[in-house]
């Protein structure tokens, strides 16, 4: 291993290492033009709130399984359309359909296979730590060939716990046999991965994503890269672990 690499490096699996966001733009079209008939002229905006606010409120539920994804995605959609309609199982699987075709669709982040096999070449151990439902997360790897390309998978219903609380990333490393001091995350969330991460005791950050202006950035953030790709190696041969 190189000095001053990390022994180990964990990723986020959704717009980390995979395209997440434009799949879930076009989930949300669908979801709109599903409901549309059965909601009242301009109460599409109020039912997306409703919708969001849901899911934002309540996705622990599914992330740890407490939920089964089919039924919590029934309570979601009743909540959501509640001030208006009640949604019979047709619309409900037509609704299930499309975020399953998300689930489906979404590819790869440009250059994540090349991280993760550099890393890999390196003697560095990669895992991925994600929040989401165990068969949802699992299947969309196994697709993409991520499976492979890394030495674990931890998900928050494997843990019972959600990022960013540490023992999802405790768990990865447990399974990598490395210290969180010689570990780093890569991820776009700020509060789960970045903030998660450090919190958990691990060496160093690199936050996925679009700048984020004038925010103190915490000890231990490495930086900043726009996609989980070369970007990524070279920040981290920045860590002195
Ligand atoms: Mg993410």
């Amino acid at each position: 291993m190189t000095p001053g690499r990390p022994q180990a490096v964990l990723f986020d699996l959704d717009d980390t290492l995979i395209e997440y966001a434009p799949a879930a733009a076009r989930e949300r079209e669908a979801v709109t033009e599903a409901v549309r008939d059965h909601l009242p002229t301009g109460a599409v905006a109020g039912f997306l709130d409703r919708f969001d606010a849901y899911l934002f409120r309540h996705h622990a539920e599914v992330d740890t399984g407490r939920v089964p994804v089919a039924e919590f995605r029934d309570r979601r959609l009743r909540h959501a359309m509640r001030p208006w309609h009640s949604p019979d199982s047709a619309l409900c699987r037509r609704v299930a359909a499309c975020a399953d075709a998300t689930a489906a669709s979404v590819g790869l982040a440009a250059g994540a296979a090349a991280v993760l096999a550099a890393l890999r070449d390196d003697g560095v151990r990669v895992g991925i730590v994600t929040n989401g439902p165990l068969g949802i997360q699992t299947a969309k790897c196994t697709r993409l060939g991520l499976t492979d390309a890394v030495d674990t998978l931890v998900t928050s219903q494997d843990v019972g716990r959600t990022k960013p609380d540490g023992e999802v990333f405790h768990e990865a490393l447990r399974r990598l046999g490395v210290r969180p001091g010689a570990a780093v995350v890569v991820g776009d969330s700020w509060e789960n991965d970045v903030l998660g991460g450090l919190r958990a005791g691990l060496a160093g950050a690199v936050h996925i994503g679009p700048d984020r202006g004038a925010v103190p950035a915490p000890p231990g953030l490495l930086g900043r890269a726009e996609r989980a790709g070369d970007e990524v190696l070279h920040l981290l041969e920045d860590l002195h672990a």
